[in-house]
C-alpha cells in the first residue's frame, strides 16, 4: 500500500478537490491511504476563532460562521443540494459551535486543539464524499482512532506502539475490501479521547506516521511546487529542482527551516527505508523529487533561510568563565520554555545562541536567568544555512549583508545575518558554476 498526502493548497477550492480526485483516479487499482489537511487557509482562520473565543471578544461565532460558509460554497460546487455530505459536515461544525458557546474554562492549548481539528475533519469528509460520488470506493477514517499521543496539546508526542497496533488493526481490512482510506493529517488523540494536534503543518508528519505503522511501500506528498528545490523560489531566482535527495540531506534542510516538508516527517520513513516522493499536484505525471537512502553526493549548494531569528549574547554577572554548569542551566531553561537553539558558540566569558525570535518566551528566559547572567539581544536577523557550499555561493549570499556570526562544519555553513527586506527576491545564482 501507498500513503498520499494532500495539503491545504491542493484543496483550497472546488477545482482543487476535483483535481485531487482526478489524480486519485489514476491509482484506482492500488491500495491507498490518503491523508488530507484542512482546506486552504482554514487552520489560520480557526486559530483566529480560538483567539477570539479565549479573549471573549464576541467575534468567535461570527468568524466561525464565515468559515462554515466558505466550506458550504465549495460543497455547493461539488454536490447536489440533497447530498448527505451536507449533514455530515454540519454535524462536525456543530460540535465546534457547542464548544464556542461555553465559557472558555480550560487552558488555551487544550481548547485550541478541540476547535482547530474541525478543519481536517470537514475537509476529509468532503474529499471522501466527492471520491465516492466520482465512483471511487472510499472510506473515511477518524485519525484519532489511530494516532495516539500524550497530552502535550498543540505539539502531541506520538505513542508509537499504541498507534501501530491501532493502525494495523483498523486500516488493512478497509484496504483489503478495495476501499481507499481517507483520513486527517495533523490530529491525534490522548488516551482519554481528547483531540490533540501535532504542530502546525503537521499533516506531512501524520502521513509518515501512517506510512511507518503500515509499512507502506512509499509515501507521496502532493504540492504546488515541482519537487524539492535547492532554495525557496519566493526568495531566490535560478533555483534547481533536486531529482533525488538522501534522507539525511532532507532532515538537514527541513531542520533548518526549509518549509517544503515538516521536519519530523523524514525520520520515521528513514527508519523503515520507505521512499518519499514530493510531487506536483499541478503536473502529476512529472517525476518530482525522490527522497530515499540512495546516496547522491553531487548536490548543488542548497540554501535555507530561516527568518525572524535573535542572537542572545549571554555572560556571567560575576565575570566567571562560562562553564559546563552554566550551560547545563541555560539549556535546561531553554528546553523548559521550548526555545530551540539553532546555533551556539562560546568564548571564555560569554556564550552566544541563535534562536527563533519568540518574544514572550525569550523575555521569560532572560528574566529567569537574570540572577546569574546578563543578556544582550539582537533581533530581526536571518539564519542562512548552506549545505554543500562553494566559495561562490557564500560570496553571493553575503552580498549586501552584515554577517554577525558564522560557522562551518563539514559540508554545512551557517551564518546569522542582519535584516534583509522580507519579500525581495535576490538575484543570486546560488547554483553557481555547478548548475
Ligand atoms: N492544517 C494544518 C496546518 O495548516 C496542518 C497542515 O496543513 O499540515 O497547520
Ligand atoms: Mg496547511
Amino acid at each position: 500500500m501507498k500513503v498520499f498526502k494532500f495539503g491545504g493548497a491542493s484543496l483550497k477550492d472546488a477545482a482543487g478537490v476535483k483535481n485531487v480526485a482526478s489524480i486519485l483516479q489514476r491509482y484506482k487499482n492500488e491500495q491507498l491511504v490518503i491523508v488530507v489537511s484542512a482546506m486552504g487557509k482554514t487552520t489560520n482562520a480557526l486559530e483566529e476563532v480560538v483567539a477570539a473565543y479565549v479573549k471573549q471578544t464576541g467575534k468567535a461565532l461570527e468568524l466561525y460562521e464565515a468559515l462554515k460558509e466558505r466550506h458550504y460554497a465549495i460543497m455547493r460546487d461539488l454536490f447536489e443540494a440533497d447530498d448527505e455530505v451536507f449533514s455530515l459536515v454540519n454535524d462536525t461544525f456543530v460540535e465546534g459551535e457547542w464548544m464556542l458557546e461555553e465559557k472558555p474554562a480550560d487552558n488555551y492549548d487544550y481548547l485550541y486543539d478541540q476547535i482547530v481539528c474541525v478543519g481536517e475533519l470537514v475537509s476529509s469528509k468532503i474529499v471522501t464524499a466527492y471520491l465516492y460520488k466520482t465512483g471511487i470506493k472510499t472510506q473515511w477514517l477518524d485519525a484519532r482512532d489511530v494516532v495516539c499521543t500524550d497530552n502535550t496539546y498543540r505539539e502531541g508526542w506520538v505513542i508509537w506502539e499504541k498507534t501501530k497496533t491501532n493502525a494495523q488493526k483498523i486500516v488493512p481490512p478497509m484496504l483489503e475490501q478495495g476501499y481507499f482510506v481517507v483520513t486527517q493529517g495533523f490530529i491525534g488523540s490522548t488516551s482519554e479521547n481528547f483531540t490533540t494536534t501535532l504542530g502546525r503543518e503537521g499533516s506531512d508528519y501524520s502521513a509518515a506516521i501512517f506510512s511507518f505503522c503500515l509499512d507502506a511501500e512509499s509515501m507521496s506528498i502532493w504540492k504546488d511546487v515541482p519537487g524539492v528545490l535547492n532554495a525557496d523560489p519566493r526568495l531566490f531566482e535560478n533555483t534547481i529542482k533536486l531529482d533525488r535527495l538522501s534522507y539525511k540531506e532532507a532532515i538537514e534542510m527541513t531542520y533548518y527551516g526549509a518549509q517544503v516538508i515538516h521536519p519530523k516527517t523524514i525520520k520515521p520513513l528513514q527508519n523503515k527505508n520507505i521512499p518519499l516522493y514530493v510531487k506536483s499536484f499541478l503536473d502529476p505525471e512529472a517525476p518530482g523529487t525522490e527522497i530515499s537512502s540512495d546516496m547522491e553526493d553531487n548536490y548543488p549548494p542548497i540554501v535555507v533561510v530561516e527568518k525572524n531569528q535573535a542572537l542572545l549574547h549571554i555572560s556571567t554577572l560575576d565575570y566567571s568563565f562560562v562553564a559546563e554548569q552554566h550551560m547545563a542551566r541555560l539549556f535546561q531553561k531553554a528546553a523548559d520554555l521550548r526555545i530551540f537553539v539553532n546555533m551556539m558558540q562560546n568564548t571564555a566569558i560569554s556564550f552566544t545562541i541563535c534562536v527563533p525570535n519568540v518574544p514572550d518566551r525569550l523575555s521569560q528566559f532572560i528574566k529567569e536567568i537574570s540572577d546569574e547572567f546578563k543578556v544582550k539581544m539582537e533581533q530581526d536577523l536571518e539564519l542562512i544555512t548552506i549545505r554543500h557550499y562553494t566559495q561562490e555561493s557564500i560570496d553571493n549570499l553575503k552580498k549586501g549583508k552584515i554577517v554577525l556570526f558564522e560557522e562551518r562544519i563539514r559540508s554545512t555553513m551557517h551564518m546569522v545575518v542582519k535584516n534583509v527586506p522580507v519579500i525581495e527576491r535576490r538575484e543570486v545564482d546560488i547554483a553557481g558554476s555547478k548548475a
